[in-house]
């Protein structure tokens, strides 16, 4: 198991915790935590994942699973009906694993144990901030794939900051340069940072705005200069940082990622100053013709205040809406993106509830066959009822699970609904006929995704002609012959494909062809344009053009979207065979789905 270790300031936090038991305790260490911590994380206010806190303080000893708050804030709606303890600002030695991997308490212990015996090689820092002579664990936390010890360490009081002037020897100063220090740039990293980020606000101290950019296409220095002029940028881009008498702070985050903490300024200075520095870092020394674009987020104080250690996030969540090529790019974080970010995770947390409690629905909508306007199959549609608290549409969340690395999980609940109403019909006694699901276009990637498809399908005895799997082409050209791979296999296990919204992406009719996919869905936009507007003739061509295309590939052609006659007319002249659209019908719940199309066979 590989760790990584890294100094952490954690400030002041109110600790709220459930009622523990060994049991809860052993289930955690499996990854699951009690349901009322799953509901909080995430939660405005708290400060990272749950986890299992030891707390040995004057005469209290326990060991509970609890979550922390930032403490003493009227905004924050704190889970009153747990215990808490207040836990003092603290410097703590953090070690992660970063490939997962299972996770005990022995190994916690042994580890410990370690680090006892290797406590006068691990002296960091005597005199100036942490001095670990006799570590002790105070966290540990085991969530999605990553697992960490959090130990204790003592520190001198006024030392809260760090300085180099308090640094006397070599052998100091060698570490701190390890860990507070880029080897490439020789600037300060984001463990520097980070706690001084954390701390400024916890001090009260508002003055200050947060930023996170980076270079946009870096990859293409890299390839085209090679590594020496990429590394340069580099080192340019960290000392105009330095140069800035508005920048407070400073750090090359990771890769071409970098962060400032700056001067409070009013907006339009603000943009002017940053849009002035990006001018000095925008040539590169070995070729003055290239122009370097930069992509920068900015979270205004008001905000980065309240925010706490998600100030990071912010900032690469406002730059991450920078999406023009060749131009740099100053975005603020909005409430919006605040409301947004606080949302994606609050249901990144809560899904694993979500799924306990069944929230998720499927809908069905029809697909008719144009000639005889008969019902030619349907498409599962998921919808949530979170929280019970009325159906959300599939653009709420699944692109943030698609982000999340999550989506995956909601592919799968589609899937087994679909054969277990499948299984149902059949036993009912019900024709059957072919029912189409989503693979999202993040799964393509994952190992064995036919083969695990394959056996939830197996598992309710459902034949693969009765499956047909939707899969949208990559917004990446490198995933292209991993997607035919896929629909190959798929199709030699006898399932049916389709090429969901064809035309929105990548991919041309001659890559079409090499893909063997059973129908291609024609995207709503082209099908919006069609009879309704004075562009129609143009898209009139382009859907032909596509249909006609279509069948010499011997593929069946589906129209998404059609909302009218006119358009199902049009549709069918320009020799399209199958349409999906409100015209015939919205998605629907499944009893109406039955109602309204199930016939007993034989009946
Ligand atoms: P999609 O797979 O292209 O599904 C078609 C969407 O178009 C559905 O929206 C459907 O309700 C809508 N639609 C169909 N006919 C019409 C029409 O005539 N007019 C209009 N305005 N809309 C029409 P829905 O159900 O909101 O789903 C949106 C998208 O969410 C889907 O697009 C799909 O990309 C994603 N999605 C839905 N369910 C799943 C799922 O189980 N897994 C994954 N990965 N994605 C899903
Ligand atoms: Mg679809
Ligand atoms: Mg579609």
């Amino acid at each position: 198991m590989n760790f990584i270790n890294a100094f952490i300031y954690k400030p002041n936090r109110e600790l709220f915790y459930v009622e523990t038991t060994q049991k809860d305790i052993d289930n955690f260490y499996n990854g699951t935590l009690p349901n009322r911590l799953m509901e909080l994380n995430g939660a405005f206010g708290t400060y990272d994942f749950p986890g299992l806190f030891i707390i040995k303080k004057e005469d209290i000893e326990l060991q509970v699973l609890g979550i922390e708050y930032r403490p003493n804030d009227d905004r924050i709606d704190y889970p009153t009906d747990l215990k808490s303890i207040f836990l003092p600002g603290n410097f703590v030695n953090s070690d992660t694993t970063i490939d997962g991997g299972t996770f005990d308490e022995k190994i916690v212990n042994d580890y410990v144990i370690k680090q006892t015996k290797d406590a006068a090689s691990v002296e960091f820092f005597n005199g100036t901030i942490i001095s670990k002579q006799n570590p002790k664990v105070v966290q540990v936390y085991v969530m999605n794939n990553h697992n960490r010890i959090m130990i204790d360490a003592d520190y001198k009081e006024e030392s809260q900051e760090i300085e180099t002037e308090m640094l006397s020897t070599d052998y100091e100063n060698e570490l701190y340069k390890k860990v507070y220090k880029d080897p490439i740039t020789g600037h300060y990293n984001w463990t520097y940072l980070w706690p001084i980020l954390t701390g400024y606000g916890l001090k009260g101290i508002q003055d200050y705005a947060f930023v996170h950019f980076n270079v946009k296409d870096f990859k293409a220095i890299n390839l085209v200069y090679g590594h020496d002029v990429a590394n340069d940028a580099l080192k340019t881009i960290v000392g105009q940082m330095d140069k800035q008498d508005w920048v407070y702070h400073s750090a090359r985050c990771d890769n071409d990622n970098f962060a400032m903490m700056i001067k409070d300024m009013p907006r339009e200075e603000m943009t002017k100053k940053l849009k002035d520095f990006f001018e000095t870092i925008s040539f590169l020394k070995a070729d003055p013709s290239y122009k370097i674009y930069y992509r920068c987020g900015v979270v205004p104080m008001r905000i980065a205040v309240s925010m706490g250690n998600r100030v990071g996030d912010a900032g690469k969540q406002a730059q991450s809406f920078g999406n023009r090529q060749y131009e740099t790019e100053i975005i603020y974080y909005t409430d919006e993106m605040q409301n947004e970010q606080e949302w994606s995770a609050g249901i990144r947390a809560y899904l694993d509830t979500a799924i306990a409690k069944d929230e998720f629905v499927i809908y069905l909508q029809p697909k008719y066959d144009i000639e005889n306007e008969k019902l030619h199959g349907a498409e599962a549609l998921i919808r949530w009822n979170y929280k019970n608290n009325g159906l959300l549409s599939p653009f709420k969340f699944v692109p943030i699970f698609e982000t999340g690395g999550l989506i995956n999980k909601l592919d799968d609940i589609v899937l087994n609904k679909v054969c277990a109403l499948l299984k149902k019909w059949r036993e009912e006694g019900r024709e059957l006929f072919p029912i189409s699901v989503n693979v999202s276009r993040k799964s393509i990637g994952i190992p064995n995704l036919v083969e695990h498809l394959t056996s939830i399908v197996d598992s309710y005895d459902i034949a693969h002609e009765f499956i047909d799997f939707e899969l949208t082409e990559s917004a990446a050209y490198d995933n292209q012959e991993n997607m035919i791979e896929i629909i190959k296999e798929l199709k030699s296990r006898g399932f049916l494909t389709s090429m969901d919204d064809f035309g929105t992406g990548f991919s041309s009719l001659s890559t079409l062809a090499k893909m063997p996919f059973d129908t291609i869905k024609i995207d709503k936009s082209f099908v919006d344009g069609i009879g309704r507007t004075a562009e129609s003739e143009r898209d009139c061509g382009v859907i032909k053009h596509i249909i006609y295309m279509g069948k010499e590939l011997k593929l069946t052609c589906l129209a998404e979207g059609a909302e009218d006659r006119e358009q199902v007319e049009l549709l069918k002249e320009f020799g399209c065979e199958v349409v999906q659209g409100y015209y015939f019908d919205r998605p629907l719940p499944i009893v109406e789905f039955e109602n309204k199309y199930l016939k007993l066979s034989g009946g």
